[in-house]
């Protein structure tokens, strides 16, 4: 809990206006700062929080976002494997959903809620921060495409394929079995509807044959919403290869460079490779109990607290990420680079400067000292997401 005094200090830090602003932080408040996902909408799910004030314990709230410049906060509607199991994963996207549309109604001068890249500068007078929607996990889809209409009139405009499990659209990267050896038949559906319908096609998360399946059939530019690159996490499939990531930019899309600890450092993500595999031994052994009639021994909680206990985080540095962003930059060159938080996705775990949405001067300050210039800072912060948006969208169908 925060001290009185912090809080004073706080108040103070963010009441003075006269008070002298960084270059770097000058520069965030000015550049169209787009980050392509925060989990705030789960978080909300689990703890009801007022995010247009200050909300100590998540990672993005409206203070902290205007510190930070951010103008474009695509909000993950996060449905699990298990949702989808259960048949409540579309009930939980629609409750995401309300819960978006209910923050920016309780605060119109703060936030507002964004459906077209056209929108962006008339919405974001008055330093309001513009919430998007981006769905993580095709799982509320079902197998019914028509959903993806529905789910499109309600402001989604990206759809991350799958997530840690393959689903019915494709295969996810962490998943040990691949049914359908990349996209199903009935993904490679999802993926023309989406095209018809302007959505963004997401490929962070799938199998690389999902990937190469997704570039084979998509009619538009695509993008990878928050994934890493994989040169510094060796065999980890959830980052992208080179190979992989050349192919999203040849396409037109963009790479939009993730945060987290979990991503970025090399312990970690084979940390999460073994997690998986461990995962995958203890579900067979609860369906086991279960069959013998049997009451397991320890819940799905359970083993995830001991698992984390056993392999803590390491921390990480923004230089790691800088990294990241500059490998992909002299590889894809600089129209294909962004940036996908993953802000209150990964538990904390984030490198030290870049713990919440006030953090991305830090970031930027970084790539300058990398000699970045404020053309190609841009286009990485904000300027090449808007771009596949605007191109996504235009190729839609008129309707
Ligand atoms: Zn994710």
């Amino acid at each position: 809990m925060r001290t009185a005094l912090a809080s004073l200090l706080l108040i103070a830090a963010t009441a003075h206006a006269d008070e002298p602003l960084s270059a770097a932080q000058r520069f965030a408040r000015e550049a169209i700062i787009v980050d392509t996902h925060i989990d705030a909408p789960s978080e909300l799910m689990k703890q009801w929080r007022d995010l247009g004030v200050d909300a100590p314990g998540v990672e993005f709230d409206y203070p902290r976002a205007r510190q930070g410049g951010l103008d474009v906060a695509f909000m993950s509607i996060y449905t699990s494997p298990e949702d989808d199991a259960a048949g409540t994963a579309r009930q939980k996207a629609h409750m995401q959903i309300d819960a978006v549309e209910a923050l920016a109604a309780r605060h119109p001068d703060r936030f507002a809620l964004l459906r077209s890249p056209a929108d962006v500068e008339r919405l974001s007078q008055n330093r309001r921060v513009l919430l998007a929607l981006g769905m993580e996990n095709g799982a509320p889809i079902g197998d019914d495409l028509a959903q993806l209409e529905v789910f499109h009139r309600r402001g989604v405009r990206y759809v991350t394929l799958a997530h840690s499990h393959s689903n019915r659209i494709a295969d996810g990267s962490y998943s040990l079995d691949r049914p359908h050896g990349g996209l199903s038949p009935f993904g490679e559906q999802v993926v023309k509807e989406m095209n018809r319908l302007g959505i963004m096609v997401d490929v962070s998360h799938l199998s690389d044959d999902a990937v190469r399946d997704v570039l084979r059939v998509t009619k538009a530019p695509v993008i990878a919403s928050h994934s890493g690159m994989r040169r510094f996490t060796p065999g980890f499939e959830r980052n992208l290869s080179d190979a992989l990531a050349k192919a999203i930019a040849k396409n037109g899309g963009v790479v939009q460079i993730v945060f987290g600890s979990g991503f970025i450092d090399a312990r970690a993500a084979a940390d999460t490779t073994a997690y998986f595999r461990a995962l995958a031994a203890f579900q067979r052994e609860l369906e086991a109990a279960r069959a013998r009639g049997e009451t397991p021994a320890k819940t799905l909680a359970q083993f995830d607290a001991e698992w984390d206990a056993a392999h803590p985080k390491p921390e990480t540095r923004i230089e790691q990420v800088v990294a990241q962003i500059d490998h992909a930059v002299k590889l894809l060159g600089e129209d294909h680079v962004g940036i996908g938080s993953d802000f209150d996705g990964v538990g904390g775990a984030l490198p030290v400067g870049l713990k919440s949405v006030a953090d991305y001067p830090n970031l930027i300050e970084a790539l300058r000292q990398r000699g970045y210039s404020d053309e190609r800072l841009r286009k990485i912060l904000g300027g090449n997401l808007l771009r596949v948006w605007r191109e996504v969208e235009a190729r839609a169908e008129k309707r």
